[in-house]
């Protein structure tokens, strides 16, 4: 059974990426019949977000790829956030110091910096620390410039160290020479290359997915798996999710690589992690629509993408009103009303205004892309009759006969059977028979009146769902 985790850094909005990886890992541990872990990657003090790490739990529960092991949830291996877990990496420092494989560094930040800039100068082919400080005591190194109190560690990254290692997806990969990172910095934290490999050992994970771009650390997390004994997990680097123009996607540029994007702009949890399911895989047009349980079915590692996948939004809105259609009129009011609630476009919906949705829900069902664009599309229902905007240029424009319909319609709307059937019925043989007026212009100025617009969702269902009186109403206000 495989054992996986998703690692995120606290470090602003949860990105699309951790869900994409977080969607792979919990497939494969379901598949397997293994866990799914969530840890906590929170060792840079200085770029931590109050409020991140409470996001990351509740976008992935809302996407339903909620962990079994994380930090709100306990488990085994508890803790799982890495700044609870300081003691734990400090002997394994220790210990690869005492066999040679890691040293103190002394050298001050300006010192690192000059270093960088003479090489940059110079156009060196082997870039990167310099060793100053290895094999010298704290003593001998202090007698030299550049010198700082407050030592880190550094790894000793050997001749011959092994560059090549097997991927999942990508089969044997080949990764650039690594500098000799640090692995615990001046404040006592690791750094994530240490605390990656330490937890991922101890908390026993098996197969780490993660993005491409860790691939060049991945010799580094090899070598102290090596120097400290123990088993490397598998490694699958997935490919980096890219724009319509393949430059990688990021928070800065695209707001859709925020993964609470999606919630905020009315998507639904299941369209969004189909979304990924698609992202991940080239060429599945057959299961183009499958549920996370069809997914984990076909499951397959040979399956997933080496090219970074275009994150086509179009894609995403095809698949939401895919899942709005396949709701109950019953569940997608109730997930309009509390979208609508939580983005505060809705506050303290009257009775009223639930039953209204519930009877209008079914006329725009069918054409609805997101949540979000629902109420704006039935305000006209919801709004009293009184304060029905309509804009004066739409009045002025419409046909000099409009006032003659008008008054047709208030006639038939006064005493047909009030279901949209008959409505219809009524004003096509009240004033398209009977006065020989062309459907356009008999229907134009009764939709405005009752929408108050040029184009609405369907208009004998509008009146049918607003009822007579509210009709008769907006009709005679419209004629007056
Ligand atoms: P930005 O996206 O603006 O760079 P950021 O700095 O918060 O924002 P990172 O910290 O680089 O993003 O990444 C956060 C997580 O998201 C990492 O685990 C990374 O692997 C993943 N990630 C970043 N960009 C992508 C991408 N284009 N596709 C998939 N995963 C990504
Ligand atoms: N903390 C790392 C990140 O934010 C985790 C990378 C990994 O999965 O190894 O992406």
């Amino acid at each position: 059974p495989a054992r996986t985790r998703v690692a995120p850094s606290p470090t602003g909005d949860p990105h699309v990426g951790t869900a994409f990886m977080a969607l792979f890992d919990l497939a494969w541990a379901r598949k397997t019949g293994g866990q799914f872990v969530l840890r906590i990657e929170d060792t840079d003090r200085n770029r931590l977000v109050a409020g991140s790490e409470q996001q990351v739990y509740d976008s992935l529960e809302w996407l339903g790829l909620g962990p079994d092991e994380s930090p709100r949830k306990g488990g085994p291996y508890a803790p799982y956030k890495q700044s609870e877990r300081l003691d734990t990496y400090l002997p394994f420092v220790e210990q690869l110091i005492r066999d040679g494989h890691a040293y103190h560094c002394w050298c001050s930040s300006e010192r690192l910096a000059e270093l960088r800039k003479e090489q940059e100068r110079l156009k060196l082919s082997t870039t990167g620390y310099d060793r100053l400080c290895h094999g010298k005591s704290r003593e001998e190194r202090a007698l030299l410039p550049g010198f700082s109190e407050t030592p880190v560690v550094r790894m000793l990254i050997p001749d011959d160290a092994p560059l090549e290692f097997d991927d999942i997806i990508r089969g044997t990969v080949k990764a650039p020479r690594p500098d000799d990172q640090v692995i615990l910095k001046a404040d006592g934290f690791p750094t994530y290359h240490l605390a990656v490999v330490v937890d991922d050992h101890l908390m026993a994970i098996n197969t780490v997915v993660r993005g491409e771009e860790w691939i060049s650390s991945t010799p580094k997390h090899v070598l102290l798996y090596r120097w400290l004994g123990w088993e490397p997990p598998a490694f699958a680097h997935m490919p980096l999710l890219r724009n319509t123009d393949k430059s990688k996607i990021s928070k800065r540029k695209n707001p859709a690589a925020r993964l609470m994007w999606f919630k905020e702009e009315g998507y639904l949890p299941e369209a969004v992690r189909n979304f990924l399911q698609l992202l991940g895989y080239a060429g599945d047009e057959e299961h183009e629509v499958s549920t996370f349980e069809e997914f984990v079915e076909r499951f397959s590692w040979a399956k997933v993408n080496t090219v970074g996948p275009i994150f086509d939004l179009k894609k995403l809105d095809w698949l939401n009103g895919h899942y709005i259609r396949s709701l109950s009129a019953d569940e997608l009011t109730a997930r309009i009303a509390a979208f609508a609630t939580d983005i505060g476009q809705w506050v303290n919906p009257t009775d009223f205004a639930l039953d209204t949705l519930r009877k209008a829900v079914p006329i725009i069902q069918e054409r609805l892309v997101t949540l979000k664009d629902a109420l704006p599309q039935l305000d006209y229902l919801l709004e009293a009759d009184a304060n029905l905007v309509v804009d004066p240029a739409l009045v002025e424009a419409l046909a000099e006969n409009a006032a003659e319909v008008l008054d047709a319609a208030i006639d038939v709307v006064g005493s047909v059977d009030f279901d949209a059937a008959s409505i219809q019925q009524g004003l096509k043989s009240g004033i398209v028979d009977a006065l020989g007026i062309k459907p356009k212009f008999a229907f134009a100025p009764i939709r405005l009146a009752i929408s108050g617009r040029k184009v609405s969702p369907p208009l004998f269902e509008s009146m049918e769902i607003l009822g007579r009186e509210s009709s008769l109403s907006r009709l005679r206000s419209l004629r007056a």
